[in-house]
């Protein structure tokens, strides 16, 4: 059991204004393993009036010196690796694989930004103007229990890279990780103020960074409806805004396809991080012809799909994050069979033999047509809707007749023609036979996915505002 009940202002522990405590859990086994404090808007204001203070002498660094506090930042974060990836099986149920890449991940972030910075030029020229990138100010940054460590580092490096400083709210469902990075981040030695970490509930310390009128600019990943209250509230003041929101990601398989490859492929998609991803590929369009072929094929391939104790290494999918997460998912397979669509493998309940622990049985639905709820809505858990289509023309538009427009995936032994069907897919990144992961390359969503992108030159200028100026000497 383990108290946490400090917060991170200011360059220093501190205990917040807020009195409220809420429980850890470990999902696999449902018991409470901690405790964290939360704070409140007091909190908020104090972090934001550090943050503050800390602007001006931060924002006019030499590009050149945060290169080299990115690096330290990194090189503080990667020390604790193997700390972090303990509390990622722990508290959010990742398998050892899955665990092992997040932790890694959580320090590069802060590498790539500290390689983008270097590469940057902070002024240019348009006609006869100069143009100067000059950072918005306080940004506040609000993350998911998904992958929180990694938003919490990839959100600050590009923040900070910017000459921003920060505020950051992770889930309180992540309340170990953050601790750890937390303090992996202080050993880096910031400058007091330049980066603050409040931990708390959505509704009112993420509401109040929000509105807080001395936040420049709010980032924030997390569901879509969440995002839209946000950019209600920060409308008050005009803060600049970066949504990286929810999806429902197609994967369409091109009838050419080798579905040897295939179908390993849209496991992985459609399973990656235990089905609790944005990026999930959770629509997976086949060809109406070959559909029993496709099938019977993952059918086969899902009987080696592990979904248990995620400290086995053969396990591939772990317990979701929470009971609500768990009730979520049942919900949704439910409504699947309720709607008509025909599983193939999985069902409700726990996977055999599981007596305790949020797990779920990895799930195939297949007649899925794309107007039922299963193939509309998020589920964010391991429950995959396989869809017929005729043609090319009717793939692609099922793959675009969604409110999302995160990613996307296409599988096809002829490369020219899987990138003319990607051109037409709208979704921020479409990945071609691949599951790659390129940090220099933008991240974010059409539609309702988001605004904005994260990662590279553009996740680094969503926290600049261009100035021109003119007849300067
Ligand atoms: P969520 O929207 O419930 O919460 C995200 C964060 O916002 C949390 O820190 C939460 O405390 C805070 N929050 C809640 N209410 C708030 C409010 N009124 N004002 C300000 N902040 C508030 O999402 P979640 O359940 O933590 O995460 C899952 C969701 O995140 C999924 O929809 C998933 O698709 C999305 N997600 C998107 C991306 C992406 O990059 N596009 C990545 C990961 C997760």
């Amino acid at each position: 059991m383990q108290t946490i009940d400090q917060i991170y202002i200011n360059g220093e522990f501190v205990t917040p204004h807020g009195d409220e405590y809420f429980d850890l859990f470990n999902p696999s086994t449902e018991k409470v393993i901690g405790r964290v404090r939360l704070a409140d808007a007091r909190d908020v204001d104090d972090a934001v009036a550090a943050a503050k203070r800390a602007f001006p002498a931060f924002s006019r660094t030499d590009k050149r010196e945060r290169v080299e506090m990115l690096r330290r930042m990194h090189a503080a974060v990667a020390a604790k690796e193997s700390e972090l990836f303990e509390a990622i099986v722990e508290e959010y149920g990742a398998p050892v694989s899955r665990g092992r890449w997040m932790a890694q991940h959580a320090s590069s972030t802060l590498l790539e930004a500290a390689k983008i910075l270097e590469d940057y030029a902070f002024s240019r020229r348009a006609g006869t103007a100069d143009v100067v990138m000059q950072p918005l100010g306080v940004a506040g940054l609000i993350t998911p229990w998904n992958s929180d460590a990694g938003f919490i580092c990839g959100k600050l490096a590009a923040a900070l890279a910017a000459g921003c400083t920060a505020v950051i709210k992770p889930s309180e469902m992540s309340a170990i990780q953050t601790r750890i990075v937390t303090e992996a981040l202080h050993e880096a030695g910031l400058p007091p103020g330049v980066f603050n970490i409040v931990t708390g509930r959505g509704e009112i310390v993420g509401a109040r960074i929000s509105s807080h009128p001395d936040v420049a600019k709010l980032s924030f990943t997390g569901s879509t409806a969440v995002g839209k209250t946000i950019l209600r509230t920060a409308a008050e003041t005009l803060k600049r805004v970066t949504l990286e929101l929810g999806g429902k990601s197609p994967m369409i398989v091109l009838d050419d396809a080798n579905f040897d490859e295939a179908v390993p492929l849209a496991l992985q998609a459609g399973f990656m991080n235990s089905g609790q991803a944005c990026i999930a590929g959770t629509r997976i369009l086949v060809p109406q012809a070959r559909l029993r072929e496709f099938e019977e094929k993952i059918v086969a391939a899902l009987a080696h799909v592990q979904s248990g104790d995620p400290r086995d290494p053969r396990t591939s999918i772990g317990p979701m994050v929470s009971q609500k997460q768990w009730d979520r998912v049942q919900r949704y397979i439910r409504i699947g069979i309720d709607e008509g669509a025909r599983l193939i493998a999985g069902g409700e309940g726990r996977p055999h033999g599981v007596d305790a622990g949020w797990f779920v049985r990895p799930s195939v639905f297949s007649d899925v047509t794309n107007d039922m709820t299963i193939a509309r809505e998020e589920i964010f858990g391991p429950v995959l809707s396989i869809i017929g289509y005729r043609d090319t023309e009717d793939a692609i538009a099922i793959a675009n007749d969604t409110p999302y427009g995160l990613q996307a995936y296409v599988c096809s032994s002829d490369a020219a023609r899987a990138s003319a069907v990607a051109a037409r897919i709208e979704a921020g990144r479409v990945l071609v036979n691949t599951l790659a992961h390129e940090p220099a390359a933008p991240f974010g969503g059409f539609k309702q996915s988001g605004i904005g992108r994260e990662y590279g030159t553009f996740g680094l200028e969503a926290f600049l505002e261009p100035k021109a100026l003119l007849g300067a000497v």
